[in-house]
């Protein structure tokens, strides 16, 4: 693309080479450098702050509680503002190295209470009274890449690509864009320690995926939140901007989910096929709470989404299916040919929390709620 285009990110322009003149400066040994990372109050978008530790920590609870501004994070009034961040997860910075931390923190009020998009807390509890059956989760995150205009990257700046088709597991410069961001991302989450286990480019041009998993538990969102907050701050370098919109385009263009793979031990045992079956039944039978709990504002950001177009479902229906990416579940065909598995719920939005999305699973599915 035209250098002119990138020119409007001052990340883009800065001298990196300069930068690293910083970068490997020895340190003291016993020195640490945490970055907190949290949800803010839309329950889309990631915070982060950095703090020193005078000692190498080896898990989350040795990590001090901490606080933030939450009238800068639409979490708190002004005059109430300290909102405590505690450690729940631990992570080896790709972006400082060294014994340097990620920590990814869940949220409290002045009153000890979570925060209104603190939905961590309730998953852990489902997780939880739901943990003798072992739930394991995938999640495939699709993502957007914008220039700073917002438009999508590499895109003509008045116009569009040619129509799709050509674009999905793309090669070549004209049918993908910022293969970099993709793959200093991936080697970032491996390095961090995050489950991720693997890479595409998208239908539409500019649109990627990486899946998260089968992790356990709760450690699937856990580890999903923070592989969102390398993603943006691996693109931050380049001066690309990530968007999780499920339709950052409309008309012909195909929108973002986060397609959620879910199995119980009992559905990956011989014959679990029965177990997957009984689960599909559930959902159906609460299509609605799910379609609630599957984007950040109740099933509005979905509704851009699943039309029962471009390879989704209509948000008013629930079907289920083998094989079939225009059904709201399907069972992947390698899984009915084996007769046990897992199930794919398509319908979860790109910007979902996957907190309230696993959480939902559960309780349908497992709990019986
Ligand atoms: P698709 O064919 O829908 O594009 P992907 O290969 O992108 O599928 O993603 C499949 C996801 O399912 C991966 O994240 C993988 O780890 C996950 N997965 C595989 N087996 C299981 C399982 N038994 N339970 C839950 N998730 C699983
Ligand atoms: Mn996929
Ligand atoms: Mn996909
Ligand atoms: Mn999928």
């Amino acid at each position: 693309m035209p250098a002119s285009t990138l020119q409007n990110s001052p990340n883009a322009v800065l001298n990196k080479s300069v930068a690293e003149r910083y970068r490997h400066l020895p340190c003291p040994q016993n020195k640490v450098k945490a970055t907190y990372i949290w949800i803010d109050g839309t329950g889309e978008n990631v915070r982060a702050k950095t703090r020193t530790l005078d000692f190498i920590p080896t898990k989350s609870e040795e990590l001090p509680i901490w606080n933030y501004d939450g009238s800068s994070t639409y979490q708190a009034e002004g005059a109430n503002s300290d909102t405590y961040l505690k450690p729940v997860a631990l992570y080896s910075d790709p972006f400082t190295e060294g014994n340097n931390k990620l920590v990814l923190c869940d949220t409290y009020k002045h009153n000890k209470q979570p925060t209104a998009t603190n939905k961590r807390n309730m998953c852990f509890q489902a997780m939880e009274a739901a943990k003798d059956t072992i739930p394991w989760f995938g999640i495939e995150q699709e993502y957007t890449l914008l220039d700073m205009d917002m438009r999508p990257l590499g895109w003509p700046k008045t116009g569009f690509p040619g129509p799709q088709g050509p674009y999905y597991c793309g090669v070549g410069a004209n049918k993908v864009y910022a293969r970099d961001i993709v793959e200093g991302h991936y080697n970032a989450c491996l390095y961090a320690g995050i489950n991720i286990s693997g890479t595409n480019a998208e239908v539409m041009p500019s649109q990627w995926e990486y899946q998260v998993g089968p992790c356990v538990g709760i450690d699937a969102a856990d580890q999903l939140w923070v592989s969102r907050y390398i993603l943006h701050r691996v693109a931050e370098d380049f001066g690309v901007i990530v968007t999780f919109d499920p339709k950052p385009v409309e008309g012909d263009w195909n929108g973002a989910g986060a397609h959620t793979n879910f199995s119980t031990q009992a559905m990956r045992n011989d014959g679990g096929i029965a177990e997957i079956e009984k689960a599909i039944e559930k959902l159906a039978k609460n299509h609605r709470k799910h379609i609630a709990a599957y984007d950040p504002r109740g099933g509005k950001d979905n509704e851009r989404r699943l039309t029962g177009r471009h390879e989704t479902s209509s948000i008013h229906d629930f079907t289920a299916g083998v094989a079939n990416r225009r059904a709201s579940v399907r069972i992947p065909r390698g899984c009915a040919e084996e007769k046990k598995g897992y199930l794919e719920d398509r319908r979860p939005s790109s910007n979902c929390d996957p907190y309230s999305v696993c959480e939902a699973l559960v309780r349908t599915c497992i709990l019986n709620e």
